[in-house]
């Protein structure tokens, strides 16, 4: 899929509306449209790159960044201290629908081990 017909790209371009919790010049931050736990959070990164295979070690700021913002996002959604899960949909068997990388962060009730 092109960047220009990319469902995330638009969310982070503003050209299709989201629910917003967070934005800075890196990601954008919104409420999961179809939410599995009562905080579901997708932390989107602005430039388009279609999964995490396809990161280099260019990104690893960008990537340490996601994981500082879902921890700040889940203090101020206040589900910091009971836990939550930060996890990252990779490929067809890891569940991936939207293939533009971005990171569920669900908090808000028991959320289990093993993942389905
Ligand atoms: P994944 O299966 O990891 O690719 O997750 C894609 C997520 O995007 C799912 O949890 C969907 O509910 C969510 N989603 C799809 N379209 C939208 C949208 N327009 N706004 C917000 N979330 C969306
Ligand atoms: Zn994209």
């Amino acid at each position: 899929m092109s960047e220009g017909d990319c469902l995330f790209c638009k969310i982070a371009n503003q050209e299709i509306h989201a629910n917003v919790v967070f934005e800075d010049d890196k990601l954008v931050a919104i409420k999961d449209i179809d939410p599995v736990a009562p905080v579901h959070i997708l932390l989107i990164p602005k430039s388009h790159r279609a999964s995490l295979n396809a990161t280099t070690a260019e990104d690893i700021e960008l990537l340490g960044h996601i994981q500082l913002t879902a921890a700040a996002i889940a203090k101020k959604l206040n589900v910091a201290e009971e836990g939550y899960r930060l996890l990252c949909n990779c490929g067809p068997a890891g569940g991936q629908a939207v293939m533009h990388i971005h990171y569920h962060l669900l908090g808000g009730r028991d959320l289990g081990w093993p993942p389905g």
